[in-house]
């Protein structure tokens, strides 16, 4: 059993329950965790708080090398990694490598910036004597890193790697499907050098010690991704302590594809971005409005590429030109997603292609990639995030139907056009209420650009300097007594 890591040291739950780690892929147990409690939470953040104020005092190029480091042994890990992710969460190998590529890439964006924070010098007038002002970034604390089951790597660099590298400590907790990969980066960064207490990584349900986590009174600065609804309930508890919080939330992106657009490109992107993961990416087309003009032609892509998807195990590598999708990651989701499906289609919507699980004998959450068109408008497809293969498409008329109808939701995350219309990549990047926009692109989250959503999907931005500017609190000097 793997155990968690609190004050770099191992330790099983203090009530020493446990929990299992299933394959989504097989059902078969991969592993098992501490089933924490409120009481390890304390002696995670008791860990953190005491290696808080020697690690932000470490030298910022020390604290960089230390992640450059990790990033090495993770690295040289990395069949391990992958191998356990594919497990744990259900992904293809290709797809797992692909994501621990990007966490390294993550970290390592962050490790470069550690000594580029910056601060300022301003002069100040003479009114109360000769002085000027200094403003200095200090980091803000204990911070909880809650983080979700769909990128296990990722989504755990994103804010381990600024809150390190501008000298905070993290407790970090894992989704509770998905514990396996950050034990092992927990273990990796040891291994590197981080100073005990620095990194922790406590285990369990989200419903035993989210609430605890979040609360702790030592917890100055929550990250969270995960789903709307746990963010609202972590905003609950971190709004009256005013804590510092950014949430990165679901979404339900709307694609737009426009006559001009290269059509069978713009259709691969599409498919690509709404099946990778098994369609579980809170960025991704859920939603394609494409041109009445170009409908058919579109479809008739999308059709010809989607059967190429072979639901199986992501350690199985298909037949050529198969392309391997993985099962969605938990029994219950793929309940809701088969819900969603046949709502719509009770509605008077066209199932395309898939809507079931697919024929086979033995056990896996798969589910055959699904295409279903013209769904109304308060049909669940629409109106709610749909956290699997499924990609619904509708037929707009112009660019004003299509604004509105990818507008009309209370996502807001990203956002996407198929054109070469100036005048139409102009009104998309102003009119969509997204945090993000791609003109002729995939939905992708670069570390280089700040990232995150509007209205539902979430408050505050990761990646890129912003990102690494929410792990610091700013403070105004005032230098006097000069003369
Ligand atoms: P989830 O909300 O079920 O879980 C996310 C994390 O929150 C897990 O670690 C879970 O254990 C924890 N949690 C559960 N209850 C909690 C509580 N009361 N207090 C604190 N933490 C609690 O989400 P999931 O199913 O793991 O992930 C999928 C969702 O995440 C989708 O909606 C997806 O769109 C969203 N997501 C958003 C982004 C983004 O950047 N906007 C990125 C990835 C995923």
């Amino acid at each position: 059993m793997a155990e968690m890591l609190i004050g770099g040291e191992w330790h099983a739950a203090t009530g020493g329950k446990t929990l299992d780690v299933i394959d989504p892929a097989n059902e078969e147990t991969v592993g098992s965790v501490p089933s924490g409690s409120p009481d390890d939470v304390d002696r995670a953040v008791a860990a953190a708080a005491a290696a808080f104020p020697g690690w932000a005092k470490t030298d910022a190029e020390q604290r960089a090398e230390i992640v450059r480091t990790a990033c090495e042994r993770i690295g040289d890990a990395s069949e391990r990694i992958v191998d356990t992710l594919v497990h744990e969460q259900g992904k293809p190998t290709a797809e797992a490598r692909g994501e621990l590529q990007h966490f390294i890439h993550g970290l390592r964006y962050y490790a470069e910036l550690a000594t580029k924070l910056q601060g300022a010098y301003q002069p100040l007038p003479s009114t109360l004597g000769e002085s000027y002002g200094l403003v200095i970034r200090r980091p803000v604390g204990v911070v909880a890193a809650i983080v979700p089951s769909n990128y296990p790597l990722t989504l755990m660099g994103t804010k381990v790697g600024p809150a390190l590298v501008a000298g905070n400590t993290v407790v970090v907790k894992p989704a509770s499907t998905t514990p396996l990969t950050a034990l092992i980066v927990g273990e990796l960064f040891q291994e590197a050098g981080l100073p005990p207490g620095v990194l922790n990584v406590v285990t369990g349900r989200g419903a035993a010690i989210g609430d605890a986590l979040v609360g702790h009174p030592q917890v100055r600065r929550v990250a969270f991704t995960g789903e709307t609804e746990t963010g609202r309930r972590v905003m609950e508890i971190a709004g009256p302590q005013l804590k510092r919080a950014t949430l990165e939330l679901g979404g339900s992106d709307p694609v737009i594809i426009c006559p001009d657009a290269d059509l069978i490109r713009a259709a691969k992107a599409v498919l690509i971005g709404r099946l990778w993961n098994a369609g579980q990416s809170c960025l991704a087309g859920k939603r394609v409005y494409v041109f009445a003009e170009v409908y058919d032609r579109v479809l008739e892509q999308l059709l010809a590429q989607i059967e190429r998807y072979e639901p199986g195990e992501g350690w199985l590598k298909p037949e050529k030109p198969k392309i391997r999708i993985g099962p969605v990651h938990t029994v219950h989701q793929r309940e809701t997603l088969l819900a969603q499906v046949e709502d719509s289609r009770a509605r008077g919507a066209e199932i395309l292609f898939g809507g079931t699980a697919p024929e086979r004998s033995c056990k896996g959450y798969f589910m055959v990639p699904t295409l279903v068109a013209e769904a109304p408008d308060d049909a669940r497809v629409v109106t709610e995030e749909t956290f699997g293969p499924v990609l619904p498409i509708f037929k707009v008329a112009d660019m004003d139907e299509a604004i509105a109808r990818a507008n009309n939701t209370r996502y807001g995350l990203g956002s996407s056009v198929w054109t070469h219309d100036s005048r139409l990549i102009h009104r998309a990047a102003h009119e969509l209420d997204t945090g993000m926009t791609w003109v002729n692109q995939i939905h992708y989250g670069y570390d280089e650009l700040p990232f995150g959503g509007v209205k539902d999907s979430g408050i505050g931005r990761e990646h890129g300097s912003e990102g690494l500017n929410h792990y610091t609190e700013l403070k105004s000097v005032v230098v006097g007594g000069l003369s």
